[in-house]
């Protein structure tokens, strides 16, 4: 499953037991044990490129405090 942190960032969580704790070495949960499929991975992948997308778009709309001024 796909669970959106806090900053509205998506991360994987486990589909068995939800937790977001995975051994990158094995690829499979710490909780349950359970693996991380190739589905996960394509969908927190798709997930992870709609996120920068719409962060870019809102970047690009509103220039934060540090954005660079037009220059005349
Ligand atoms: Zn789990």
């Amino acid at each position: 499953m796909i669970f959106s942190n806090p900053s509205g960032a998506p991360e994987l969580a486990c589909d068995q037991c939800g937790c977001r704790w995975f051994d990158r070495m094995t690829n499979t949960c710490y909780e349950c044990g359970a693996p991380v499929t190739p589905e996960n991975l394509a969908e927190i992948e798709a997930a992870l490129a709609a996120f920068a997308a719409s962060k870019a778009a809102n970047d690009a709309t509103n220039p934060g405090p540090g954005a660079t001024p037009p220059q005349p």
